[in-house]
C-alpha cells in the first residue's frame, strides 16, 4: 500500500485524500469531538503525512502536496485539515529540515507507515504566547542529553501526540533558545484537559515536561534569539492559504445553495440585493484566498529556509484568517436562526463560525503580526516615506500602481496601534498585487471575481485610512476637559 502511494502521480494522490475526506470525514455529519486513533489510522494509511517525509523515509516530500493535501481536507473539515497541518508543517516540517540524521532516522520512518503517529508543537505556555521572550520552560545539559522543565498549554493533541518538538530557554550564559524532539513517554504529562468552543477534533490541555532527552534529539537552529521559532512558524502561517483556499470553496458553495433554496416570502433569499452582498463577499474572500493559494504554492516552498518571506507571510496569514471568519460571518447571518443550530441538516453555519473564531488567534495572533508587518517594511524602507516603499516593492508596487491604491496615511509618526492597523492595509495591498497576478493565469470567467475581490480590498484599506482619522481624535487618549466641550450642547 506505501509502495502504491509514493508511486502514485499528485494528481491521482491528492483525489485519493479528497476521495476519503468527501466519504468519511465531512463535516456536515462528521461528529464534533476528538478524533479517534482509528479515523486518523484511515487518513494515515491515504497518505496525508507523506507528502511532509523525505524521500529517503519513505515519505513523497512534496511542497505543493503538502498544501494540496490540507486544501482538499478543509474543503470537507476545516478542524481535520489544521490537525494534519500542525502534525506536517509545524512539527514534521523542521524537524525534517533541521534535526540531526540520527534524530531523522529514529522518528520519521514511523510517520511514514500506517500507524496513527502524531507529533505536536509545544511552545505555549501559561504566562506567554505572544511574547515568546517570557517562556519559563527550561532546559540544562546534563549527562547523555538535556533535561527540560516546563509547563506549557494550548497544544493541540495534548494528551494524544506520541512525540514532540518542545521549545525551552537556558539563562546560564546568557540567554539561548533551544528546540527539542521528546517522546512523550520521556516524561510530557497532559495535567488538566481544556473544553475548546470550536475545532473540537483536536484534544487540548495544559501539559508539565520534566524529560530528558538524548543529545542528538537537539534541533539545530539559531539560540540566541527567537528567530529560528519565526522561521518554524513560517510554515504553518503560510499554508493559511491553502486551507482558506479549500475550506472558502466549500463556504461559497453552501452558502449559494442555502440561498437559492430558502425562500423569504415570495423570493429565494438570493434575490434579496442585501443577501446578494453578502454571497459576494463570500465570493471575494474566496479568490482572495485562491489568489493567495497561487503564491504560496508557486512562489514560496515549505521544503526549504523561509526566512526570507518573512513579509509575505505574515500578510498571507493575517488576510487569510481575517476572510475565513467574515466568510463564516456572513454565512452564519445568511443561514438565519438554523445556523446557530447544532447539526443542522440543512447547512454547516454554525460550526464553521465557531471553527473559524481562533484562526485569527493561534499560529501567531493577527494583531501581532500586522504590527510586526510593518515593522518590517519600516526597517526596510531606506530614507523613503513607508507609502514610497510599498510603491516599489514588488510585493505590493503592481497593486499600488494598477488601483492608484493611497497609502499615504502611513507616512506619519507611527504608534503602535498606527503599526496594527497599518500592517492591515499593507496585506490587503499584497493581496490586490496577487489577485491581479491570479487573473493572468485564472479560467475564462475570473476577471469579475477578481475586480470584485480587489474592490473590497480597496474599501477594506479605505477603512483603515478612516482609522486613523478616528485614531486622531483622540479615542485613546481620552482627557476629561477636552471630552466635557466635545459633548457640551
Ligand atoms: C485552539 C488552539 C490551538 C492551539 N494550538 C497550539 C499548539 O499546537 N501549540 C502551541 O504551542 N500553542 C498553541 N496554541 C496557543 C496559541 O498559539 C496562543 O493562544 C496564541 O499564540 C496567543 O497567545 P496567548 O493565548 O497567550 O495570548 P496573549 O499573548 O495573551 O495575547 C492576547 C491578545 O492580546 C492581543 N495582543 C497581543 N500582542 C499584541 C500586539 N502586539 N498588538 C495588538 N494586540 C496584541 C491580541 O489581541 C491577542 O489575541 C493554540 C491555541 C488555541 C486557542
Amino acid at each position: 500500500m506505501r509502495k502504491t502511494l509514493v508511486s502514485l502521480s499528485t494528481e491521482e494522490f491528492v483525489e485519493n485524500i479528497a476521495e476519503v475526506a468527501r466519504s468519511r470525514f465531512d463535516c456536515q455529519t462528521f461528529p464534533q469531538e476528538n478524533l479517534s486513533a482509528d479515523d486518523w489510522t484511515l487518513l494515515v494509511k491515504a497518505g496525508v503525512l507523506l507528502p511532509a517525509i523525505p524521500t529517503e523515509f519513505g515519505g513523497r516530500d512534496s511542497h505543493v502536496e503538502m498544501c494540496r493535501v490540507v486544501e482538499t481536507l478543509a474543503e470537507w473539515n476545516l478542524p481535520l485539515a489544521m490537525y494534519t497541518k500542525i502534525i506536517t508543517a509545524v512539527a514534521l516540517r523542521p524537524i525534517a529540515l533541521r534535526a540531526s540524521e540520527e534524530a531523522k532516522r529514529e522518528m520519521l520512518p514511523l510517520f511514514a507507515t500506517d500507524d496513527p503517529m502524531i507529533c505536536g508543537f509545544a511552545s505555549t505556555e501559561p504566562g506567554c504566547g505572544s511574547a515568546m521572550s517570557s517562556m519559563t520552560t527550561t532546559y540544562e545539559e546534563v549527562e547523555g542529553g538535556y533535561r527540560i522543565r516546563g509547563r506549557k498549554h494550548w497544544q493541540g493533541f495534548s494528551s494524544t501526540a506520541h512525540w514532540w518538538l518542545v521549545s525551552a530557554k537556558n539563562d546560564r550564559d546568557g540567554r539561548k533558545y533551544g528546540y527539542f524532539i521528546v517522546k512523550r513517554s520521556e516524561g510530557f504529562r497532559t495535567i488538566r484537559r481544556y473544553e475548546p468552543v470550536g475545532m473540537k477534533v483536536l484534544d487540548y490541555g495544559l501539559n508539565e515536561i520534566d524529560a530528558v532527552v538524548p543529545k542528538h534529539r537537539k534541533i539545530d537552529a539559531p539560540e540566541r534569539n527567537l528567530s529560528a521559532m519565526v522561521e518554524m512558524l513560517m510554515a504553518p502561517r503560510s499554508m493559511m492559504a491553502a486551507l482558506a483556499c479549500g475550506f472558502l470553496r466549500r463556504i461559497e458553495r453552501e452558502a449559494h445553495a442555502y440561498a437559492n433554496s430558502r425562500r423569504i416570502g415570495p423570493v429565494p433569499l438570493a434575490d434579496i440585493r442585501f443577501a446578494r452582498y453578502r454571497l459576494t463577499s463570500i465570493e471575494a474572500a474566496q479568490t482572495i484566498c485562491a489568489a493567495l493559494n497561487r503564491y504560496l504554492m508557486t512562489e514560496l516552498s515549505v521544503k526549504s529556509e523561509m526566512t526570507g518571506s518573512f513579509p509575505a507571510v505574515q500578510a498571507l496569514k493575517t488576510v487569510c484568517t481575517e476572510l475565513m471568519l467574515r466568510a463564516a460571518h456572513h454565512y452564519q447571518q445568511l443561514v438565519g436562526g438554523e445556523g446557530y443550530r447544532c447539526g443542522s441538516p440543512t447547512n454547516i453555519a454554525g460550526q464553521a463560525f465557531l471553527d473559524t473564531r481562533v484562526f485569527t488567534i493561534f499560529d501567531g495572533t493577527n494583531d501581532l503580526l500586522s504590527q510586526q508587518l510593518t515593522q518590517f517594511c519600516l526597517d526596510n524602507r531606506g530614507d523613503v516615506a513607508l507609502s514610497g516603499f510599498l510603491a516599489t516593492s514588488p510585493l505590493t508596487a503592481p497593486g499600488v500602481a494598477a488601483h492608484g491604491v493611497d497609502l499615504s496615511f502611513l507616512d506619519r509618526d507611527l504608534k503602535q496601534e498606527h503599526l496594527v492597523l497599518g500592517g492591515r492595509a499593507i496585506a490587503y495591498t499584497f493581496a490586490i498585487t496577487q489577485v491581479m497576478a491570479w487573473t493572468r493565469e485564472a479560467e475564462d470567467g475570473s476577471l469579475n471575481r477578481a475586480k470584485a475581490a480587489i474592490e473590497f480590498l480597496k474599501a477594506d484599506i479605505d477603512g483603515i485610512a478612516r482609522q486613523f482619522d478616528l485614531l486622531t481624535t483622540g479615542v485613546l487618549d481620552a482627557d476629561d476637559r477636552q471630552s466635557a466641550q466635545y459633548v457640551s450642547p
